[in-house]
């Protein structure tokens, strides 16, 4: 099975990845087979090593400070990893895409998945769609997938304690 990088599990498991660093190369393969990604027999010390350089990379592309700087980070990335997609059915379950040349070790891979994943998930759903929880002491990223596009908190626990909170600032202030 193949992560399809035009949905959106490709950015969150980018952003699963950012949030929690994987601390192992037995735990990044792990978390990326959860995730639902093929990945190949060996995960390696150096295969982990390019996984954070990847995710740094990335977190900058969230804290961009503008749609313009984020779209430079992101193609910088690209530029580093990408290359043209080309058409494989290498594990003979289906025909996909990869955007990447072939034969190169899991950690270029998943840097591959995350930048291409990233750009898809901006371009085809709007530029604003990655960031930090609202919440100023929850530094969580994700990628926001909501219908609306208007997405502020990590998860409903974050929303309903900002809620609370404005709630007694209200009230007291
Ligand atoms: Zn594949
Ligand atoms: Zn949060």
């Amino acid at each position: 099975m193949h992560l399809n990088p035009y949905g959106a599990d490709a950015v969150n498991l980018a952003a699963d990845l950012a949030n929690r660093r994987p601390s192992s190369p037995g735990e990044l393969a792990d978390r990326c087979r959860a995730a639902g990604l093929a990945v190949p027999g060996a995960v390696t010390p150096e295969d982990l090593d390019r996984a954070h350089r990847a995710l740094t990379a990335w977190e900058k592309v969230v804290d961009a400070a503008d749609e313009p700087e984020r779209a430079a980070l992101l193609n910088g990335m690209l530029e580093e990893i990408a290359a043209f997609p080309r058409l494989t059915d290498h594990a003979g379950d289906g025909w996909h895409l990869h955007y990447r040349d072939e034969g190169r070790p899991f950690g270029d891979q998943l840097c591959s998945l995350m930048a291409v994943g990233t750009a898809l998930h901006l371009a085809g759903r709007g530029m604003h769609r990655l960031r930090r929880c609202a919440v100023s002491e929850c530094a969580t990223v994700f990628a926001d997938t909501s219908r609306t596009g208007r997405q502020r908190y990590c998860s409903p626990r974050c929303a309903n304690r900002d809620a609370v909170r404005r709630h007694r600032a209200r009230h007291t202030g």
